[in-house]
């Protein structure tokens, strides 16, 4: 077992006096509660121009409770971070009138570990990463966002966030309207926020319209920090 640990020197605001946080990390995993001190992570807030609302910090997911309570869990890696940068300058050189909204961001691998057991038994599985093999939101490089208007209501994608059925599917989109289950209008929606996305650096799946992940998914496995 590998067993790093990291000393940082801070200076406390307050006291303006130094202090030492010491970070302990085995095999490449860090805890959440020590997120704050590690300088790979940033904080959603320093993300300027976009929204936050993270379902899973609310009794508004397919649970049906806060999954993340007493956690704070808006954080993104500081690469996610930078690439969301792009793609809200991106959507505001073409769009006036829309922005981005985080629905979900860095989620612990516990968090993780008790979607998989909630989802067991049922075939919506297949829309979670095994937990054995590790969530990119994990790793705080994966988000989950949509758009909104210049009101605050998000954008008509057809179907809701975590509607875990093939509606949601990007890949079956041109199905799915000449069914008559998407309008044009819901893919152009979908499809303006993947343009946005993808001119930031991320890439779209393809079961979720709102999960888009930062890089190289086997790269993020095997050389960025887990978040337990
Ligand atoms: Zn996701």
């Amino acid at each position: 077992m590998q067993l790093n640990i990291l000393s940082n020197n801070m200076t406390d605001c307050k006291t303006n006096q130094a202090t030492t946080t010491t970070i302990i990390m085995i095999n490449n995993t860090l805890a959440i509660e020590s997120i704050a001190t590690h300088p790979d992570f940033r904080h959603l807030a320093s993300i300027a121009d976009i929204s936050v609302d993270l379902r899973y910090a609310s009794p508004h997911n397919f649970v049906g409770r806060d999954l993340y309570a007493p956690v704070d869990c808006a954080w993104l890696h500081q690469h996610a971070a930078q690439s969301l940068e792009r793609a809200v300058a991106w959507l505001k050189q073409e769009r006036g009138d829309v922005s981005l909204r985080v629905l979900d961001a860095l989620r612990p691998q516990r968090v993780q570990e008790a979607l998989w057991a909630a989802l067991q038994g049922t075939d919506l599985l297949m829309y979670l990463a095994n937990p054995v093999r590790g969530s990119i939101h994990s790793f705080g490089m994966a988000v989950d966002i949509t758009l909104v208007d210049l009101s605050g209501h998000e954008l008509d994608m057809g179907t809701p966030f975590d509607d875990l059925s093939e509606r949601s599917h990007p890949a079956k989109e041109a199905a799915l309207l000449a069914k008559n289950e998407l309008t044009a209008q819901q893919i152009r929606h979908r499809q303006l926020l993947r343009d946005a996305m993808r001119h930031g650096g991320f890439v779209g799946i393809s079961s979720e319209w709102w999960h888009f992940d930062c890089g190289d998914r086997d790269l993020v496995r095997s050389e960025y920090t887990r978040i337990l």
